[in-house]
């Protein structure tokens, strides 16, 4: 697609949600994992502790319509920079893609509410939705997050029980980590090589016991998506590259709408995570 499509594409989608009141509420604070959970782990920064962080909520209100399917076509592009992680050893600690492509990336955690309108919205617009399940949740009903995942998204671990792992010995983080890849494996083919600490709280022994069991990243996030509004840790807009947390909660059909408007007045892409982090070869 040419700069200046794009440049008229845009415009268009902005005029047609013209209208729409944008509100900055000022600067709040979030507890990770929360509600409005927010994590302030850098890209491959240091493990995170438990933190919060302060944030500006723009609460912008898509239309109660969905965009164009146009408007959301996977583009292709020479993807990169690609992340090359060790086969062994602690994995990083990611919240952002260090890329300069056109895409942003989309994450659902625990699984308590199975909205049957979410996985035909996501096959709808194609969009892969890298989910972080807990062990409760996911045996409810499998086939439910198969076909959450199904437009080239993954299902990985998020623990067993959605414990604070900082509080639990190497062995016991090992246990809750890849024991949950285990049950995964056993009723998807491929179970996702990615982690998600539940609260954002995870230390060295963390990465280490995911990269014993064929993970390879310990992901935190960059914005959230919360009562159908999308929240920035940096300025007002999706940054490429961003990791965007959201939940399986009743808001999560108006969360992926939000998200949807969104990326396409920005002509970004929702992609699937794995193309910047790879299996190592023979991983
Ligand atoms: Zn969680």
């Amino acid at each position: 697609m040419s700069g200046q499509s794009s440049s008229i594409r845009s415009r268009t989608i902005a005029a047609m949600i013209a209208g729409i009141t944008t509100l900055i509420v000022g600067a709040f604070v979030v507890s990770a994992c929360g509600r409005t959970g927010i994590d302030s782990a850098g890209a491959f920064g240091a493990p995170g502790q438990n933190t919060s962080t302060t944030v500006v909520e723009t609460t912008t209100l898509p239309p109660t319509t969905l965009p164009p399917t146009t408007t959301t076509t996977t583009a292709a592009w020479p993807k990169g920079p690609v992340l090359t992680i060790p086969a062994a050893g602690a994995v990083p600690v990611i919240s952002t893609i260090a890329t300069a492509d056109p895409v942003v990336f989309l994450t659902i955690d625990d699984g308590n509410v199975r909205d049957p309108r979410v996985p035909e919205l996501l096959a709808q617009f194609k969009v892969p939705a890298t989910l972080f399940l807990n062990q409760g949740p996911f045996l409810t009903d499998p086939d439910y997050f198969f076909r959450v995942s199904a437009s080239g998204g993954t299902i990985n671990s998020h623990t067993k029980s959605h414990t604070q792992l900082t509080r639990l010995s190497a062995a016991s983080q090992r246990n809750e980590i890849c024991g949950m890849r285990d049950i995964i494996g056993q009723h998807m083919f491929v179970p996702g090589h990615l982690f998600r600490a539940p609260y954002g709280v995870s230390n060295g022994a963390t990465q280490t016991a995911a990269g014993s069991c064929g993970i390879n990243a310990v992901l935190y996030w960059h914005a959230a998506l919360n009562d159908g509004r999308i929240q920035y840790q940096q300025g007002n807009q999706l940054q490429p590259g961003d990791i965007i947390l959201t939940h399986f909660r009743s808001d999560l059909y108006d969360n992926i709408r939000a998200l949807l408007w969104q990326c396409a007045l920005q002509g970004l892409t929702i992609a699937p995570i794995e193309d910047y982090l790879p299996l190592p070869a023979g991983g």
